[in-house]
């Protein structure tokens, strides 16, 4: 089978004192390698809790969840902070960069958990996965001297030095302007191109309508499952979409609160 992630009754319940909170209540999807899916939903519908888990910071309450084929629940932390390191690439709204130091030296650091790479070796790596976001020419900069766009895709930069097969988004253009969301979105489609499997969590519909895969979730269960152009309602739209047009709300399929 061609599945790079099997998720498998998923449910994830916090306890807050007295109370439950149900987050996740019995999520199953497959995602195959390759593939580019948006996870979109309302706020507090549970995306955040599901990328926790497809990205192994997290553990379902019940459920089983398999990536590559690694019964990912059953491994022991030392194991799984491995599979995270060598399959995954992360990238979140607030970039979450170290202001002191460079963008060289941020992208270069996961090498550094890895250990066993010399320093030359790492800042190779690191210039070479910034020449590939296209800030060959800002490795030098420390993140305030960079615009939200930049620091972002030092943070792409950063999720990718260590050539995962996955990259996860977790509202990555949340906190950018509508011209730079469009940019990493590209960067992304670009990557996607190249092979990368990329899943990216948003609740904006122009966002997720460059991926190519919808999971709708909906108080913590996944109520649609649609390729991207049929998310909208016939061929014309669908064009639409495909030129990169701005769909109006009425073409959009899906309920108002996401726009
Ligand atoms: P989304 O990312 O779609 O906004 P989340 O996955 O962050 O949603 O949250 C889903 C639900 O779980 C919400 O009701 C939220 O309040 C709750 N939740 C998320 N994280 C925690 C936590 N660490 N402790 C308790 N409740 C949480
Ligand atoms: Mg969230």
């Amino acid at each position: 089978m061609n599945a790079m992630i099997v998720a498998h009754d998923l449910q994830r319940t916090y306890t807050m004192g007295e109370f439950e909170v149900h987050a996740l209540r019995g999520v199953s999807f497959e995602i195959r390698r390759g593939e580019f899916v948006a996870i979109v939903g309302p706020s507090g519908s549970g995306k955040s809790t599901l990328m926790n888990m497809i990205g192994c910071l997290d553990t379902p309450t019940s459920g089983s969840y398999h990536l590559d084929g690694l019964p990912i629940e059953q491994l022991d932390p030392a194991l799984l902070a491995a599979v995270r390191n060598r399959k995954i690439g992360f990238v979140f709204q607030q970039f979450h960069l170290l202001a002191r130091s460079t963008a060289l030296e941020n992208v270069a650091l996961p090498l550094a958990y890895r250990g066993g790479i010399p320093t030359a070796e790492r800042h190779r790596m690191a210039a070479a996965a910034l020449e590939r976001v296209g800030l060959g020419d800002r490795m030098g900069h420390k993140p305030q001297e960079l615009s939200g766009g930049q620091q972002q895709r030092v943070a792409i930069a950063r999720a990718l030095v260590t050539d995962p097969a996955l990259l996860l988004a977790d509202e990555p253009t949340g906190a950018l302007d509508t011209k730079t969301s469009a940019e990493i979105m590209g960067l992304f489609a670009d990557l996607n191109r190249a092979g990368m499997t990329v899943v990216v969590v948003t609740h904006e519909p122009d966002v997720a309508r460059q991926t190519r895969r919808l999971l709708e979730i909906r108080d913590g269960q996944l109520v649609r499952d649609v390729l991207t152009a049929d998310a909208w309602p016939d061929e014309t739209h669908a064009q639409k979409a495909r030129s990169r047009r701005l769909p109006t709300r009425q073409q959009w399929r899906l309920p108002h609160e996401y726009a």
